[in-house]
């Protein structure tokens, strides 16, 4: 291991790889790496390498393990014996085990387990090169990955870290900053900023942690419009090849339809299939969930509103600014009429 650094930070405000203190470093991304799997991912972020696999949903054996009314999300984060400078003993260990689990969790209030009671959806998150930032960078690669087995989510997940050298606060540790650094805090969220992972090593103030949760919530959103990059570039290069017959396009079910949004006495009405009052994880979470979406359609009614309001304002400028135009046209062609005679008359 090297030794530790004198300063992580420079007379210039940049740390020892040249980034800033509130840089992500460079990610690369790789949809549909291995065939075999249903969604795939390759991702360097840095020096790191990260691959991962998703299988499923598919039925989960043996069926004792089997949910009744959802499926199981397994993840395996493992790193390779090769992945750093020393070799490390192949298979699970205390650190993987708990890493794979908090992974877990962080996609478990995301993926719609409802939809696939009895089955197990696989995630395998391989490690080929580390470099501080495994847990992280894999769950972005899970998250796309997913996204890639065609597995419906509420949201992608995003995640990075913010650390702590030299007394100041840095996103996205390197291998010295979190191997030498005073704190470190791995974050996963959603789009809404959501958390759906927090873990933290070292010591922070209470401003810290909120300024370094703030400093998170900024990677984790550019992060989120990286991945999205990839699985629209991806998925644009598909829909080419892809041609949908007349009579399975008919079939499918679209959620709510344009039809569906339904004008009557001033009062938009959505009426959704398949609502989000499916979405229940557990009977005592069913009660906040449903309020959560009454309250949610609530506002979608009142955008539609504010919408048709706003729609209606444009129309009466627009009204309005026709009336203008067919005055302007209608004096200008009196102008016109009156040159003309002018001329006639000389
Ligand atoms: P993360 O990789 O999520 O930041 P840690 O903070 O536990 O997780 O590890 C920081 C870095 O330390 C890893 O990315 C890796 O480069 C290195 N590392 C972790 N475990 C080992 C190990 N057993 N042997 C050598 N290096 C390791």
């Amino acid at each position: 291991m090297s030794d530790k650094p004198e300063k992580f930070i420079d007379e210039n405000g940049l740390r020892l790889d040249g980034r800033q203190i509130n840089e992500i470093r460079q990610m690369k991304i790789k949809i549909g790496v291995i065939s075999r799997a249903d969604g795939s991912c390759y991702l360097e972020w840095g020096n790191n390498k990260i691959l991962v696999a998703v299988y499923g949903p598919r039925e989960l054996h043996p069926r004792r393990l089997q949910k009744a009314d959802s499926a199981l999300i397994r993840y395996r984060y493992n790193m390779a014996a090769f992945s750093v400078e020393d070799r490390i003993r192949p298979g699970p260990n205390r650190r993987s085990i708990e890493i794979s689990k908090v992974s877990r969790e962080a996609f478990e209030p995301v993926v719609m387990t409802h939809l696939y009671p009895g089955a197990v959806i696989d995630v395998f998150a391989e490690v080929l090169q580390a470099d501080a930032g495994t847990r992280t960078a894999a769950i972005n690669a899970a998250s796309i990955a997913l996204a890639d087995a065609g597995i419906p989510m509420k949201s992608l997940v995003s995640s990075c870290a913010v650390g702590k050298v030299d007394g100041q606060l840095v996103l996205d540790l390197n291998k010295a900053e979190d191997n030498y650094g005073d704190a470190d805090l791995p974050v996963a969220m959603t789009q809404d900023g959501e958390i759906t992972l927090l873990q933290m090593d070292g010591n922070l103030t209470q401003e810290e942690f909120k300024k370094a949760l703030e400093m998170c919530k900024e990677g984790c959103r550019q992060i989120m419009e990286i991945q999205k990059e990839a699985l629209r570039s991806k998925f644009a290069d598909d829909q080419l090849a892809i041609e949908i017959p007349d009579e399975m396009v008919e079939s499918i079910d679209i959620a709510v339809t344009l039809e569906d949004v339904v004008e009557e006495d001033g009062e938009t009405e959505v009426e959704a299939e398949g609502s989000a009052e499916e979405i229940t994880k557990s009977d005592a979470e069913a009660g906040s969930e449903d309020a959560e979406i009454e309250d949610a359609e609530d506002e979608y009614s009142e955008q539609n509103l504010e919408e048709a309001d706003a729609d209606e304002e444009i129309l009466e400028v627009e009204e309005e600014s026709v009336d203008l135009i067919d005055e302007d046209a209608g004096n200008e062609d009196e102008k016109v009429a009156t040159e003309g005679s002018e001329t006639r008359e000389q």
